[in-house]
């Protein structure tokens, strides 16, 4: 089994956000090494108070929210994935 970690993502559909909680392939979507590990981050949006997960990898790249491979009803798929195949997130 792949190596999995709940985190909590900014996910954007055109005007509306979403912050869920869901399950992440842990593994970098450019070399495939391992991910770091996840630290809360709050932030601030239209004069409410979010918060998410934010990580550093080892290897240098950046796994942007858009990127990482996100667990579904269907399998790991991104959010693009997603928004095309109207999955629902398996949270
Ligand atoms: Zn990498």
């Amino acid at each position: 089994m792949p190596e999995t970690k709940n985190v909590q993502v900014i996910l954007r559909n055109g005007w509306s956000m979403r912050t869920p909680v869901v399950e992440v392939l842990w593994e970098c979507p450019v070399c495939g090494g391992p991910m770091g590990d996840p630290k809360d981050h709050g932030f601030c949006e239209d004069g409410d108070w979010h918060r998410c997960d934010i990580w550093e990898n080892p290897c240098g790249h950046v796994a942007k929210y858009d990127q990482i491979k996100i667990k579904t009803s269907k399998g790991f798929m991104t959010w693009k994935e997603i928004l095309e195949s109207g999955v629902d997130l398996h949270v």
